[in-house]
Parts: structure tokens; C-alpha cells; sequence
């Protein structure tokens, strides 16, 4: 099949996502093919992105073929390509991914198989989850057995608080728990080493975003100063290009590429063998979500897909319908065709 149209929409959403972000600016991508095949993509990157696919990918895709991942893993080198000069990371990358993800949803519904499958990977098992947010009580209640926890540096007194919050998860969430922070890119390295040594008894799985994805030298010198604690971080990198940047200066355990930002399953792909021959682990960013899952379920990432909770409270916008949800604390893919979701057409 050819591709006969490809655009993409900044959504109306309602609310603000439960997020560090106030604005997480995903966009959704729509391909159609001349066999009367649609398929759907979630990207980043808001107005600037769409733009970069209405106004410049869409030109320069109309006619391609789409029968094989292989056509997908061409065209998505060709824009790469073609996007070099304003591209390679940001923006241009996050509305590449989205168009990615469009035609492996679109070739997964072409054949009537889920992405997981057209990867050989698999549909079956269940995978767990860890809820993200400041609410453990409340994912307790729901079945999860594992939480990140948001954590800013305000000053001194910001120990005391980590090591609260650590000692309520690990007394809630139970002893076989993961207990995890993001702090964001709040602290240094100086505090990460005193943060790991006020919580040696708390069995922390992992400390995330700890300097900014340009820190990668002194992230790699500190790997080794807060073990056994893990670092993890990649949600802001883009591409194997930039993952290689990442695997050069050893910089972190767990590596996190959002695989609606980095390139989608294309680069999320190259990223997973990168890692394996890095001898690291990699649990997508937002892996609960279906494209970060059907990543998980066909490659060598962690069996550990996050969902970002946010609080009991929080109002968020239904973006896709089909996604799957997870129960008591575990996360079943589904065997729909394609990512199995569609979008909110109200939204849109
Ligand atoms: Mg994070």
C-alpha cells in the first residue's frame, strides 16, 4: 500500500496532565493509504511539531510504500534525513515519532496484527507496573507494588522529606516493593551522594533525572558514588545518535527513552540493541501507555512499564480509548490490530 495522505493535530485538551510539565504537548499524526487504510500516531513537541509534519513531512511521504517494517524503518531514516538542518533532536524528532508510530499502526492494521507482533515479539503475559506520583496510598489500594515519586530540592530539609516519603512507600507498598524518585533535574551531585546515603536502609531501586541530559560526564562519574542505588534518565534524549552520547559516558544503570518523543519504535528498536550491547537495562518512559508497551513486549526492555497516576484527584483528558488499564498492579496488552487505541474525535 501507498501512503495518500499523512497530517497531524494539536489536540483541545481540557486539562493540564498530571505532570512536572504544564504543557506535555503531545500531538496525534493520522496516515491513510491508497487501500483505504488509516492508522494513528502520538507525538510531541505541540504546534511547532504539527507543523513540521503538515508542512513538510506530509510533502515528501504521499506515494511511499508501507508493506514491511523494513519500509518503515527507510522512511523513517529518509526523514531523519531530510530534517538534519533544523532537526536530529527536539522537536523535528518528537513529530518524527509520531508519524512513525502512525505507520506501524498502520501496517499492524493492514494485517490485522498487533505491533507487538508484527516485531515477533508477543501479546501474552502480563507485565507490571509502577505508578508515578505523589499518592501512595491510594495506588496501595489499587494493587500496585511499585511507585516513583516526584521529589524537587528545595534546601536542606528536602532529605528529611525523600526519606519520609521513601520510609511511608516501603511501609505501605511492602518489602518485595520498587521504590523509585525523579527528581527532575533538582539536585547535584553532592546531594544525589547524601540522598543515597540517608536512604541506604530504604532499598531504593532507582534515582532519575538526576542533572540535566547534558551533564552526561558527571552522571557517569556518579553511577558508581550512590550505588547500590540505580540512575536512570533518557527521557529527554533523542535517536541512537543520542543514546550513543549516553552509552560513550556510561551515564546511567536504566536507560528511559519516551518512544513517543526519541523516534518512535524505529529508534526505540535501535535504542533496545544499543543498550544490550551497553549492558544496560532500558524501561521506556511512560511505558504504560500502548506505544511504549508494545516496545516492552517485543524487545529486551524491563518487563516494568510506568503509569503516571498523578493524584486521586487529578482531572485528565481521555485522549485514546482501547488503551489497556492496569489491575492491581500489572498491565495486559490486548491483541487488537495495530496500538489498539483510537483517538477521541472530540479532542481532535
Ligand atoms: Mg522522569
Amino acid at each position: 500500500m501507498k501512503i495518500t495522505s499523512v497530517s497531524a493535530v494539536y489536540p483541545n485538551y481540557n486539562n493540564t496532565p498530571p505532570s512536572w510539565r504544564t504543557h506535555l504537548w503531545q500531538i496525534v499524526v493520522r496516515v491513510e493509504t491508497d487501500t483505504g487504510q488509516v492508522g494513528w500516531g502520538y507525538g510531541g513537541g505541540g504546534k511547532a511539531a504539527v507543523e513540521v509534519v503538515n508542512g513538510h513531512f506530509s510533502e515528501i511521504l504521499v506515494g511511499r510504500s508501507v508493506n514491511s517494517t523494513a519500509d518503515i524503518s527507510d522512511i523513517w531514516d529518509f526523514l531523519y534525513r531530510e530534517s538534519i538542518p533544523y532537526g536530529r533532536k527536539g522537536i523535528a524528532i518528537m513529530a518524527l515519532s509520531g508519524v512513525d508510530l502512525a505507520l506501524y499502526d498502520t501496517l499492524g492494521k493492514a494485517e490485522g496484527k498487533p505491533v507487538a507482533i508484527l516485531l515477533d515479539g508477543t501479546t501474552e503475559g502480563r507485565m507490571r507496573c509502577y505508578a508515578t506520583g505523589p499518592d501512595t496510598d491510594w495506588y496501595a489500594e489499587l494493587g500496585f507494588t511499585a511507585q516513583k515519586m516526584p521529589h524537587l530540592w528545595t534546601g536542606d530539609e528536602s532529605i528529611a522529606t525523600a526519606v519520609g516519603s521513601a520510609e511511608h512507600a516501603r511501609s505501605v507498598l511492602g518489602n518485595d516493593a520498587e521504590v523509585m524518585f525523579d527528581v527532575y533535574m533538582s539536585w547535584d551531585s553532592d546531594i544525589a551522594i547524601r540522598m543515597a546515603d540517608a536512604m541506604g536502609h530504604l532499598g531504593i531501586h532507582w534515582f532519575e533525572d538526576i542533572l540535566t541530559p547534558d551533564d552526561l560526564q558527571e552522571l557517569g562519574t556518579l553511577r558508581s558514588k550512590i550505588r547500590p542505588i540505580n540512575t536512570a534518565g533518557g527521557e529527554h534524549e533523542f535517536t541512537a545518535h543520542g543514546f550513543a552520547d549516553i552509552a560513550s559516558a556510561r551515564a546511567y544503570d536504566i536507560w528511559q527513552p519516551d518512544i513517543t518523543w526519541c523516534g518512535g519504535i524505529t529508534a526505540g528498536q535501535r535504542i533496545v540493541e544499543m543498550a544490550k550491547a551497553a549492558k544496560v537495562a532500558v524501561v521506556p518512559h511512560r511505558g504504560g501507555e500502548p506505544w511504549g508497551l508494545h516496545l516492552i513486549a517485543a524487545s529486551e526492555c524491563e518487563d516494568f512499564a510506568e503509569v503516571v497516576m498523578g493524584t486521586r484527584a487529578a482531572a485528565g483528558d481521555a485522549m485514546w480509548s482501547g488503551a489497556p488499564e492496569p489491575k492491581s498492579g500489572y498491565i495486559e496488552i490486548g491483541d487488537a490490530p495495530g496500538f489498539g487505541v483510537s483517538p477521541n474525535e472530540l479532542l481532535l
